[in-house]
């Protein structure tokens, strides 16, 4: 059995449904279709939860009617019988019903979560209507039925295999089983999320839960590229990366994946494949244990990390020193990014500013400290490349005109990372394609 996921614009035209309907009706072996959210839904989603958060009942109503319009254009070139197409208006009509009660009762943090989750639900629905229509064998399995989070806001592994093994038991000759990715339920049992992008995440936990022979996460571009698409010019694909090399640069900004998308397939040893829903026959990108090959892979920008240096020249290299300071940001669970010491001072780095000011507050005993927000980590990753000749020549040879902040080496033999003002995110990933790849 394998995993396909098909991101927000492989779903969102109703040609777009209509092909990778076909797809996964090629495949030989049953799947577990995973899908996102049509493109723009989820934003329109955000929209609607933070204007009902702030009162903005108009404008939230304004925007539900817009999307709902976009819903019922888009269903008519989606399905063609009349039978059809009734079934897919009663979705539509249930799905709008329930964000339109919304607006008329109280406002709460449980309810923007259900509010997001309205978007795979619809995807899901329609795409099984049109298999419906087109005489396609497939069953609906609800993620809400065994997705679901810890207190922690971790995946529970074992109870989602649990689940979904007994799940597929019960419908055995089924060949397309579709699902949402995304949404799951918390520990309240309440609706939530595996954060932005988060079907990438869905269809990983889901191949580790079922053991799957492959994850293929399906989106709009040939694979994972050397360098951000949407800030260089020219990139190429990366044919082959391992694991730890993928999670390195999801981790560190390459959007195509989900920050925490690799580590159940790599736990459950499942290989993963980056495809082209436009370009099916396209090799795209080969995620397994092995790297395929040495060197320089790709760069990556992580963006909104703030610094805070904490200087103290009394007590900074005791020993128990670092540990108090960590201890803070684990308090606020908080994940540190990037570290740097020197005697009198140590640097790091994170990426949300939730807990900002009561980290700030529990850091006050340990020295005087300083926040610089707005900065960027850009990492260059790839396989054993602090052992790769001329390397730190090559990636600072390149950027001799850009102020660095800090220098992460040798952490992982897969990541060099550097922080720079975000200002100088652009010039220095394009200044790097040039250095690095001979690519301009
Ligand atoms: P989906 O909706 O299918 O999940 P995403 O928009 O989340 O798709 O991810 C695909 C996008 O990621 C690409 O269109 C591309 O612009 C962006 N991207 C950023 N960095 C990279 C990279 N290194 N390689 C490939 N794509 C990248
Ligand atoms: N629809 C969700 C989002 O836009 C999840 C996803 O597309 O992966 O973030
Ligand atoms: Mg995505």
């Amino acid at each position: 059995m394998k995993v396909m996921k098909f991101g927000g614009t492989s779903v969102g035209k109703p040609e777009r449904m209509h092909h990778i309907a076909g797809l996964v009706s090629n495949e030989s072996e049953p799947v577990i279709v995973v899908l996102s959210a049509l493109s723009g839904t989820t934003n329109a989603l955000v929209e609607i939860g933070d204007a009902i958060a702030r009162g903005d009942r108009n404008g939230a109503k304004q925007s539900i009617d817009k999307l709902e319009a976009h819903y019922q254009a888009f269903i008519k070139d989606l399905v063609k019988n009349d039978t059809s197409l009734a079934k897919a208006k009663a979705i539509i009509a249930e799905h709008f019903e329930f964000l339109n009660i919304i607006l008329k009762i109280s406002f709460s943090e449980a309810l923007s979560k259900d509010i997001l989750a309205q978007g795979e639900l619809l995807s899901t629905k329609l795409f099984c209507t049109y298999l419906e229509e087109q005489g396609k064998d497939h069953l609906l399995l609800p993620a809400l039925e065994f997705m679901t989070i810890d207190h922690y806001d971790e995946p529970q592994i074992g109870s989602i295999k649990v689940k979904l093994t007994q799940l597929l038991q019960q419908h055995k000759g089924t060949k397309i089983f579709v699902t949402q990715g995304y949404i799951c339920r918390n520990a309240r049992g309440e609706v939530d999320n595996l954060k932005r992008g988060g079907s990438d995440y869905s269809a990983s936990l889901i191949a580790a839960a079922i053991n799957a022979s492959v994850c293929e996460i399906w989106t709009d571009i040939d694979g994972m590229h050397n360098n951000d698409p949407r800030v260089v010019k020219k990139t190429v694909p990366i044919e082959q990366m391992s694991f730890d090399e993928a999670a390195e640069l999801a981790y560190f900004g390459a959007k195509i994946l989900h920050p925490a998308s690799i580590w159940p397939a790599q736990t459950y040893k499942i290989p993963v494949r980056l495809l082209n829903t436009m370009e099916p026959k396209a090799k795209g990108t080969l995620i397994t244990e092995e790297a395929g090959s040495v060197g320089v892979k790709a760069v990556a920008a992580k963006d909104n990390i703030i610094a805070i240096r904490i200087k103290s020249s009394r007590m900074l290299l005791a020993y128990g020193f670092l540990r108090k300071i960590f201890e803070v940001f684990e308090k606020y669970r908080t994940p540190i990014d990037m570290i740097t010491t020197s005697e009198v001072a140590v640097t790091l780095t994170i990426d949300s500013d939730l807990h900002l000011n009561d980290i700030l507050k529990e850091l006050e005993p340990f020295g005087t400290t300083e926040v610089d927000k707005n900065q960027v980590i850009i990492s260059v990753v790839g396989n054993e490349i602090s052992q790769t000749e001329d390397i730190i020549k090559k990636l600072f040879g390149s950027i001799v005109n850009i102020p660095v902040r800090m220098v992460s080496y040798g952490g992982s033999p897969h990541n060099i990372s550097l922080l720079t003002d975000a200002g100088h995110k652009v010039q220095i990933l394009q200044q790097l394609n040039k250095g690095m790849f001979g690519l301009e």
